[in-house]
């Protein structure tokens, strides 16, 4: 089976859009508005001629109602998953609590973690990435997913640790 990369993170930080980033393609469905009930959360990617599972959590988002719960299961069931967990983050609204307690259940894996500091779609906003620094989980790589801004960095780093 090839490695399993799930995008982690809560509603509307763009974990989608990374994903039609890193498939060249508009496949996983992008939401203006969170809580759309999606099936297909899998797909097959490839970075630098190496292939993995590129995993989309945003499938199994429900309704606003339990939201901050039901990001927290979805996360813990992907990390479980995973052999690379990214976890994206909105640089631009900065770390709330639903992202600390990502953070709680990604420390207590283990797992190696890419950290994307997405929506940073100009230079402007490369010291809102840097204030996740703070997330203590090492470098935030600063991306725009829905320009491909520093993208391929991001990705590079997922190699690195797979
Ligand atoms: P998800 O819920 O985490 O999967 O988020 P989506 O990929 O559905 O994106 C949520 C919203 O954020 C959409 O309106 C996207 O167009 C927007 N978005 C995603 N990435 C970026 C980005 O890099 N920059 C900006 N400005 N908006 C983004
Ligand atoms: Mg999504």
């Amino acid at each position: 089976p090839l490695p399993v990369v799930a995008i982690v993170g809560r509603p509307n930080v763009g974990k989608s859009t990374f994903v039609n980033r890193v498939l060249r393609r508009r496949e996983a469905v992008v939401e203006d508005t969170p809580g759309v009930t999606r099936d297909r959360v899998a797909y097959d990617a490839e970075w630098a001629g190496r292939r993995f599972t590129l995993l989309d959590t945003g499938g199994w988002e429900i309704g606003a109602e339990g939201i901050h719960l039901r990001v927290a299961e979805q996360a813990e069931v992907a990390i479980e998953m995973a052999d690379v967990v990214v976890f994206v983050v909105d640089a631009i609204v900065g770390a709330t609590d639903d992202d600390e307690a990502v953070v709680r259940l990604l420390r207590k894996s283990g797992k190696p973690v890419v950290l994307v500091a997405n929506k940073v779609d100009d230079q402007r906003f490369e010291a809102d990435a840097a204030a996740l620094w703070n997330l203590g989980l090492g470098e935030p790589l600063p991306v725009s997913a829905l320009h491909g801004r520093g993208s391929g960095d991001a990705l590079d780093a997922v190699l690195d640790v797979m």
